[in-house]
Order: C-alpha cells, then structure tokens, then sequence
C-alpha cells in the first residue's frame, strides 16, 4: 500500500503534469466548464505537491498497520494495543495537516481535503447550533413507546433478491453495476459504465438490507447521474463528501423513512415474510423512526445519528488542541457520549473502538461529512417537497422518477463543476443552515411547527 500509494503521489505531482497546467492557466479566467475543470485539476495537484512522496508512503504504511491491529482489538475491547498506534496516527495527521498548510485551524487543512471550504471556525458554530436543536427533540421523541416490527426471519437470498429489485425500482441501472454482500456496505465507482453497491443482511430485520441498500443506491445514483461530457476531467466526481453523503440520506431517509414509502414498502415486506403479513404501513413507519438513545453511530436513527457525529467532531478538535490525550480518548468519549447522547458506552467497541475511520486513515477531516449531508439531505426535501406537491403520492406508487429527475438536475449532473458552497444554493437557493432539517424531523414526528415552520419530506 505504502509503495503503490507513493507511486501514485508521483504521477499525481509530476513536473510535466505541473508545466502542462500552468499552460492552462488562461482558461481558469473564463466561467465554462473548462476554467472548472482546469481549476479543480490544479487545486488537486498543488495540494499533493505540499505532502512529500515519503510522508505518503509513511502514513499509508502506519495507517494499514493501525488496520489490521484495530479489526483484532476492536472484539477484544482492546485499547492498550492501538494507543501507541494512534498516538503515531495523531502526529502524523498533525505533520499532513502542515504540509498542506492553513491560515486557522490545523484541522482545517484535513477538512478542506473531503469538504473543500468547510472550515473548523465555520463547522463549531453550525454544529452548536444543531446540537442545541436536536437536544429537545430527542428529550421528548426519546420518551415515546417503542413501536417494532413482528418478529420475523428471512434467507439470505430472498433478502438479497429483495434489494435488487429496490435498487432496479429506486432507477438504478443493474446493467450499470451490481448489488452484493458485504460486512460493511459501500458502493465503489470502478469505471463511468460500472458503478457497484454492496449491501446487509441481517435474517431477523429486513430493515438492515433495506437501509443499507437504498443508502449505497443514493450514493451510486450521484455517479452514474454525473454528465457524461465531464468524463475525463477532474469535474467527474462528487462534489464533496458531505455533498455525497446528502445524495444517500436524502433516499435512506427522506424517501425510504417517509410514511409514503412505508406504504409503497409494506406489501413487499408483506411477501417476503409470513410474519410481515398485512403489515400496517404506520406501524413499519414508526418502527423505522424510532429515537433512541444508543451506542453506534451506524445503527443511530435520524434525530441522534448528527449527535454522534458531533462526539467525533468535538474529540477531533480535542486531540488536536491537546486538551485530550490519546490516551485518555476512551474515557473522554464516555463523557462525550454521555454528554451529547445521554448514554455511556458499556463497552469500547461500542465506544471509542467502533468506528474505521481514525483506525485505517488520519484524525480529522472524516467525519463532518455525515452531519453536512443530513443538513443537505433535509434542505433538498424542503424544496423537492414545495416544487412536487404530489410527491407522496409518487412515492406511495413506487414512482421514484421525479425524485431521480429532481436530484439528476439539482446535484447529479454537476459532478464536481461547483464548489459545494456554490452547489448548495444552486440546489436549494439558500445556503446551508440548520432550521430545514428540525423542521424535517419536527414534521415527521408530529411535533408543533416550529416559527416560521415549513413542512419537508415526502409525510403529507
Ligand atoms: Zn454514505
């Protein structure tokens, strides 16, 4: 890994590459999509060029041996293994992010690498806005009955055969790609006419293939909906991680947790287990909306999931800062999550060890991400909602082509010609803000209008 990432950093940062873009330079005057292109080829290579081709080779080396040690402590609970990793894994994250450089934050430097103009100085107070936010909701929506699913079981083939054809319903071309099993589901990008997605399966809840499914669908249909023009450029891609992440919330959960796909579903759930027969559409909807307080970011439900997120952002800042030692990082996690969630953690691979990410690549610039898409996900249902009154109808009928048409034209086609900023209110007409999604969630859970309260999602 550590050589062939070396390699790569070498033809990345080549001199020639280097003289051929400044060539260019006179096209980055204009607004077309070659000044776009040009642009973003040139921010990527000059960004490379700061990290030494050593650095590279020595991070991916450490980062593959972290890995492998993390997949066999994480069951054992077993952190006295991986602190000494992760405190090499803090440095190292510490010397990229000077190498890269920044103006305010070292973790700006990360940051800008997946979402490009998010800032650590612009991420707090967004983020304390949400916090304050969500806190009240999962205070009340916490407290309801816990409503489930009946007990069922289904085989893994019948499940697998299930996801296929959502995905093929969802508008995912199966010519164009595949569904298959996986630990952790992904969808990966292998060429423009091969885009794949894997998926989960859990025997006795249906609902784990199906999130998982219609989540890696949201991801697969940005890149297979990018404008086949911008191929070869470095326009074909998603524009930022957090831009990538709404386009998969926004099918998990705007569309696959609304009470109209909770009709469209339920028959379908219905004939694949005797168990689920003549399931109420309102019973699988509460089910797959139900608040909790719990442990695993992955498995957390659309109100608490941003809280996890926001542990992970806070303990970043944290180790970076110093005022949190990697080696006292298990328990200020605890205090995080008891903190943020209202839970502790029994264990630490439901805790601190749970998660890749700081484990198999650098601390900081990973996880905003996943909160930026959600407040995406839920800004883009609040327009989709406005512009397509009939949108609930759609989706109880499983049509998904306005959803498609909406997203292919909003985010999809664009690939990476804006800057997320600039996609964002091209997208939504507004900059990105806080108030959409707890007026989503708030509409969702039968909660008074907040002032000023629009209705968003597909729940009319
Ligand atoms: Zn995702």
């Amino acid at each position: 890994m550590a050589r062939l990432s070396e390699l790569a950093h070498a033809r990345r940062t080549s001199p020639r590459l280097v003289e051929l873009l400044a060539q260019c330079r006179p096209l980055e005057d204009g607004e077309d999509v070659r000044g776009s292109a040009v642009r973003r080829m040139r921010r990527r290579v000059e960004r490379a060029a700061r990290v030494p081709g050593s650095l590279v080779a020595e991070t991916k080396a450490h980062f593959a041996r972290t890995y492998a040690a993390w997949a066999e402590a994480r069951p054992k609970d077993d952190f006295a293994t991986m602190r000494p990793l992760l405190e090499r894994t803090l440095e190292l994250s510490k010397r990229l992010a000077d190498a890269y450089g920044f103006e305010d934050h070292p973790l700006d430097a990360l940051i800008e690498e997946s979402d490009e103009g998010m800032r650590v100085a612009t991420l707090t107070p967004l983020f304390s806005e949400l916090a304050a936010a969500l806190a009240p909701l999962v205070e009340e929506l916490a407290a309801r009955e816990a409503v489930e699913l009946p007990k069922h079981r289904v085989p893994v083939e019948r499940q697998l055969a299930f996801a296929r054809e959502l995905a093929n319903e969802l508008g995912y071309d199966t010519q164009r790609g595949r569904v298959d099993l996986t630990h952790h589901p992904f969808m990966i990008r292998l060429s423009p006419d091969d885009v794949r997605v894997t998926t989960r399966v859990r025997e006795d809840d249906v609902t784990e293939v199906l999130y998982s499914t219609v989540h890696e669908v949201g991801h697969a249909l940005y890149e297979l909906g990018i404008d086949r023009g911008l191929e070869g450029t470095a326009l074909f891609e998603g524009a930022s991680s957090g831009v990538h992440e709404s386009q998969s919330r926004f099918l998990e959960n705007v569309v696959g947790r609304s009470r109209a796909f909770a009709r469209f579903l339920a028959p379908k759930l219905a004939a694949l287990a005797p168990e689920l027969d003549d399931l109420d559409p309102e019973v699988l909807f509460r089910s797959v909306n139900r608040v909790e307080r719990s442990f695993i970011r992955t498995d957390a439900d659309e109100v608490t999931y941003n809280l996890h997120v926001l542990v992970r952002f806070a303990l970043e800042r944290a180790l970076f800062d110093g005022t949190v030692a990697v080696r006292d990082l298990p328990d200020a996690w605890d205090e995080q999550m008891q903190a943020r969630v209202g839970v502790r953690p029994p264990r630490l691979a439901q805790g601190v060890l749970q998660d890749v990410h700081w484990f198999g690549g650098p601390i900081g610039g990973a996880f905003q991400g996943y909160a930026l898409g959600n407040l995406l996900a839920a800004q883009l249902g609040e327009v989709l909602t406005m512009e397509r009154p009939l949108l609930a109808e759609e989706i109880a009928s499983g049509q998904f082509d306005g959803v498609r048409a909406f997203l292919g034209e909003r985010v999809h086609r664009h690939g990476a010609r804006y800057t997320p900023r600039e996609l964002v209110v091209h997208a939504t007409g507004t900059p990105l803000s806080v108030a959409p999604l707890v007026r989503y969630l708030r509409a969702k859970h039968g909660l008074a209008d907040a002032p000023h309260g629009r209705a968003a999602g597909a729940d009319a």
